[in-house]
């Protein structure tokens, strides 16, 4: 067997519960940020911040192969703390995706630093501008807040907590990260860990545009998406086709397709989805416009941003077993980067052999002449630069 679920799904586990324990908002992800170092140190990955402060991770045992680059963000949606109104009273903007109607008076929030209780106070104008009342008088003025939900539990096999998105995708790349690095793999692998991508893919946008990254990387979004159909939370990691905004690599993405197909076959218990995930935006779009061959992967999350029902704020929450998943899929498809063109050459190779099929079949009347063969991307994409 090539991957050891059971191992990897405890050191998820326990990842995640690390970087869920440090609140972050967009712009204030320091804290959570050094606990990804911390992680990264133990376990003798190698990490630099690049110039915008983003977190990148390399596990490079061959240069002979082509980047393969996990990208996934530190941020969730959140308060910044815009200035004092009064000795426990504070003028805050919310950063995020989160409807209107979820912002009610009276919701417990946490003030950081120093995790001070705090309660939402009345919305000022139009904007996502809110009061914060803290429940003591504060020496320091505060910088951010978050909502006062548990932080990370372990229940009914699903990790719940205010921010999966997206730190059990921060938490699967550092496992998968780790467990290759454990096994002595020879990979190209980069994990991009970014800043603010709930305001708009900041950190990203950054990334793309640097020369950090190999402009032939290719390139995987990790997210939590929001359950919709036809995707099942339970049922594995979702090979994800596109986002609201794009449809991404249609190569890349049968790539991870042929690997997740070939792990079913090792492994029966291991299970795979693939959709088109239109609940939001991820930051594949981002890489994808800046030039890099991308696709996306995530796991079904529930209470997505922290809407729950009856427009309550909840906290989020994701199935450990799905997120295993991602982690073996990962692990899988960085070591057969070597192997790409081979895997996605299948597809044509299947086709030709249904051509000659097709040909045999047909009455002389309706032969279909020698001429279509199917050539697959990579021999197209070369064609199309080479003529
Ligand atoms: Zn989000």
């Amino acid at each position: 067997m090539e991957t050891f679920p059971r191992v990897n799904s405890q050191l998820l586990a326990k990842i995640a519960g690390r970087l869920m324990r440090c609140p972050a908002s967009p712009h204030h992800e320091d804290a959570v940020r050094t606990e990804a170092e911390q992680i990264c140190r133990e376990y003798g990955l190698n990490f630099k911040r690049d110039s915008y402060g983003n977190l990148l991770v390399r596990i490079q045992t061959t240069k002979a192969i082509r980047p393969f680059a996990l990208a996934a963000h530190l941020d969730h949606p959140g308060f910044e703390i815009i200035r004092s109104l009064g000795k426990q009273k504070w003028l805050a903007r919310f950063l995020g995706g989160v409807p209107d109607e979820y912002f009610k008076s009276g919701i417990p929030v946490r003030l950081m630093p120093g995790a001070i209780r705090g309660k939402l106070g009345k919305r000022i104008g139009k904007q996502k501008e809110f009061e914060i009342l803290s429940d003591q008088p504060l020496e320091t003025v505060p910088q951010f807040a978050v909502w006062e939900l548990e932080d990370f539990a372990i229940r009914n096999q699903q990790i719940h907590g205010r921010a999966c998105d997206d730190l059990v995708g921060v938490a699967a790349t550092l496992t998968a990260m780790i467990a290759l690095k454990q096994s002595c793999a020879r990979v190209n692998v980069i994990g991009v860990i970014s800043l603010a991508e709930e305001v708009g893919f900041h950190g990203a946008l950054a990334v793309a545009t640097s020369k950090e990254l190999p402009k032939d990387s290719l390139i995987v979004s990790l997210e939590t998406s929001r359950e919709l159909p036809p995707v099942k939370m339970g049922k594995g990691v979702i090979v994800r086709v596109g986002d609201r905004t794009s449809i991404f690599d249609s190569a890349a993405t049968r790539f991870l397709m042929e690997v997740g197909g070939d792990l079913k076959k090792r492994n029966k218990a291991f299970q795979f989805q693939r959709a088109l995930m239109y609940g939001g935006t991820c930051e594949a779009t981002a890489y994808q416009e800046y030039g890099f061959q991308t696709t996306a992967v995530c796991v079904a999350l529930g209470n997505y941003h922290n809407c729950a029902d009856r427009k309550k704020i909840d906290a989020e929450y994701v199935n450990l077993a799905d997120a295993s998943s991602m982690v073996e899929l990962l692990m899988s498809a960085a070591r057969q980067m070597a192997n790409y063109p081979k895997l996605i050459n299948r597809l044509p190779l299947r086709l030709n052999k249904l051509l000659r099929e097709a040909r045999k079949h047909a009455s002389p009347k309706t032969r279909i002449k020698e001429r279509g063969k199917a050539r697959g991307i990579a021999e197209v994409e070369k064609s199309a630069t080479s003529h």
